[in-house]
């Protein structure tokens, strides 16, 4: 594969951005690979600069669920774009897309759009201290909430990726309120929450955890951290920055039936354009400023363009049967794989919830974090290459998610399977 233009653009990238990219997984190191640059993409494809195309399954790491540009998205974008493009004040558009938030989250009756997941969660941690009037926080080993000090403690994605313990510049004082304890673990939970439950001013997870490759609640996980949090006075935040709108319409607390007090959201409410939002329930939610005294603000919040994009988005999603469909090509894809592996003695495990997926090289069920961190990342680093090589964009760690969209074909999804199986029997070899 010819990629001459994406690494000279990388070297002088690289003397002006800090390691060449915005966000650190994208510089692909743990894979050993150059990042490309992307010139376009259609429907479920991505081209780079030197002209190569590839099935994404990255999905700019989950908004784009309805694949890249779909015709009614780029359509209000465009229409809102010849307006203006930023006003600060408000605007029509963002009463629409808090109303389709509200219809479709069941903990949402009043929602604040803010400009990214990582606003979405410091803001919701700031209301639930606020509100609670207590500082201690609960999160999981191997969850990523986004890059706001108190919360890379044991932190997925990036800092997993990066094997990087935390990060320095965040003072001890900051995160010796933050409490993490291992994902799926109902007995931990328990204990902890019995001796010190009454100090505790939330527990933030992600209900369906997307940041150390794709693990799902066990049964029973998401009711004891309901029945804890009502149990002490602590305030239950669902980090649905991923999840919601991706494993279900409602999110997963509507797949999984248990209603937080707040929600977090970004990714796909925003199409493809920056956004976030955290939104519950209304007696917490009116203690936001100005209504209440928990301060929180942004010039760009609900940025018109941002909060187009979304709306057509959301409006999509209403569809019935959108759901059905999508999971229903995630689990073609996610058998596939699994046979394909199977057939060719590579020992992995492929997890899916919705059109959520995540593929370990390991033999062991991954239930947490722990778990996730055996699997072979020099196995998934070979596999990468080998499928970029062959046309096919996936995210570039073992500890990030893939996701499929509306514009994924059976076609594509055979494709992928076939490819890599023909992978899987050359890793072995
Ligand atoms: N929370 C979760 C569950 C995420 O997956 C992410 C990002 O991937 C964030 C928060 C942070 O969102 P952002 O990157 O928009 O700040």
């Amino acid at each position: 594969m010819n990629i001459s233009n994406s690494l000279k653009l990388f070297e002088e990238t690289q003397a002006v951005i800090p390691g060449g990219v915005n966000s650190p997984v994208r510089a692909c190191k743990s894979v050993g690979c150059t990042p490309l640059f992307i010139e376009r993409a259609q429907g479920s494809r991505i081209y780079d600069m030197d002209g190569n195309e590839f099935i994404d399954y990255v999905g700019s790491w989950g908004p784009m669920i309805l694949g890249h540009r779909h015709p009614e998205v780029i359509k209000l974008v465009e229409f809102v774009l010849s307006q203006g493009t930023s006003y600060g004040a408000p605007t029509v558009l963002e009463l629409r897309l808090a109303e389709l938030i509200v219809e479709a989250v069941p903990s949402v009756e009043m929602v604040r759009m803010v400009n990214s997941g990582t606003e979405a969660t410091m803001s919701a941690i700031r209301l639930a201290r606020g509100y609670t009037g207590r500082d201690a926080i609960v999160k999981f080993d191997g969850c990523y909430h986004g890059h706001a000090d108190t919360l890379l403690v044991e932190a997925g994605s990036g800092v997993a990726t990066l094997g990087i313990p935390g990060s320095p510049g965040v003072p001890n004082a900051f995160v010796e309120k933050t409490i993490s304890l291992p994902y799926n673990d109902i007995g931990a939970v328990k204990a902890f929450m019995d001796r010190q439950g009454d100090e505790i001013a939330c527990i933030i997870v992600e209900p369906v955890a997307g940041n150390m490759g794709c693990v799902p609640p066990e049964p029973g996980f998401l009711e004891t951290l309901r029945e804890e949090t009502e149990k002490h006075g602590t305030v239950l935040i669902f980090d649905e920055v991923m999840t919601g709108f991706r494993v279900a319409h409602g999110g997963a607390q509507a797949l999984y039936g248990i209603t937080p007090d707040l929600t977090c959201l970004a990714k796909i409410i925003g199409g493809g354009l920056p956004v976030g939002a955290y939104g519950g329930r209304r007696d917490i939610m009116e203690k936001v400023a100005p209504q209440g005294p928990v301060y929180q603000a942004g010039t760009l919040s609900g940025n018109p363009l941002a909060m187009a994009a979304g709306v057509a988005t959301l409006k999509q999603l209403k569809e019935p049967g959108f759901y059905e469909k999508l999971a229903e090509k995630a689990k073609r894809l996610a058998v596939g794989l699994q046979g394909a592996a199977v057939v060719n003695g590579v020992s992995a495990t492929f997890t899916q919830v919705g059109s959520m997926m995540g593929m370990f090289f390991t033999d062991r069920p991954v239930r947490n974090f722990e778990d996730a961190k055996t699997a072979d990342l020099t196995l998934f680093s070979n596999y990468y290459r080998a499928m970029l090589e062959r046309g096919f964009y996936l995210a570039p760690s073992q500890f990030e998610s893939l996701f499929v969209s509306a514009a994924h074909t059976e076609e594509d999804i055979d494709e992928t399977v076939r490819a890599a199986a023909v992978v899987f029997e050359m890793l072995t070899k």
